[in-house]
């Protein structure tokens, strides 16, 4: 009897620092899982071996920086049933994307003896702001389970289980006390989206965002927050201008607090 077509799987890089792709390849033991019911087919930094498409789903790590990247993630759609991107890279533009606030090209005229050499877009943005894209995965970098849990939702056909809510929802239900209540910690918990487990605070630490904003995220009222905590303007505009800085909510409060 003829044995069922495994689904095939394929993992992209686009500009980040590949941290994402590691996230999978530390699955370790659900790797073998993953393995056995899908053909990862395109996985180079993974493997050499690598077949042609269509893929059944497309990981996407990374962000758009240069004309090479808009003709490559298009042609990534096209050859995609299902396209996920994921990081703080490919889901807002990484950190890399805090050039969208000047002048790119004075960089590179500052940094490479031959600037001329050198073909780049003056932004880096989001996989999202050049395709369709089916679910946008955060995390800098990504948490590993729910990475499974996505992979395993788009291979059965359902939405996955990734919670939208914020990192605060998180504490409370762990037990960690508030540092920002407790101890006056700035905290970007409560606009910042769960998934890594409330690790910081559970260090006594403040978050700082790393995950990206919430899906309905209150940047102006933290923001008053953080100032009745001492925090001034520009100490502002660096909280929200880290890996998620060109996230639309992050990147809106910093703008806000520019002088
Ligand atoms: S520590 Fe931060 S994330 Fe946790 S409850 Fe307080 S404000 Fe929210
Ligand atoms: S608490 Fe915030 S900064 Fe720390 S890992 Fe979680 S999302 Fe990232």
């Amino acid at each position: 009897m003829a044995q069922a077509r495994k689904p095939k799987l394929a993992v992209w890089k686009f500009a980040s620092c590949d941290g994402c792709q590691l996230g999978l390849l530390n699955c370790e033991d659900e790797l073998l899982a993953v393995a056995g019911h899908v053909e990862i087919a395109y996985f180079p930094e993974a493997s050499r071996a690598m077949a042609k498409g269509p893929y059944d789903l497309s990981l996407v790590e990374g962000s758009i920086t240069t004309p090479h990247d808009v003709e490559l993630i298009h042609r990534v759609r096209r050859v995609s049933k299902h396209l996920v991107t994921i990081g703080a890279c490919a889901t807002a533009g990484g950190i890399q994307a805090l050039r969208n606030f000047k002048d790119a090209q004075e960089f590179v005229s500052i940094v490479y003896a031959t600037p001329e050499y050198i073909e780049t877009l003056a932004t880096s943005t989001p996989v999202a702001d050049h395709v369709r894209v089916d679910f946008e995965l955060r995390g800098c970098p990504i948490n590993k389970q729910q990475l499974l849990e996505v992979i395993s939702a788009f291979l059965h056909g359902r939405k996955p289980n990734v919670p939208p809510y914020s990192v605060c929802m998180e504490c409370k239900r762990l037990g960690i006390v508030c540092v920002m209540v407790a101890h006056g910690t700035p905290c970007l918990g409560p606009v910042t989206q769960a998934g890594c487990g409330a690790i910081c605070p559970a260090y006594y630490r403040g978050c700082y965002g790393c995950f990206g904003p919430e899906e309905t995220p209150n940047t102006d009222s933290l923001s008053k927050r953080w100032s009745h905590l001492g925090v001034g303007e520009q100490d502002l505009v660096r909280a929200f201008r880290t890996f998620n800085a060109w996230a639309e909510a992050f990147r809106e409060e910093s703008v806000a607090h520019e002088k």
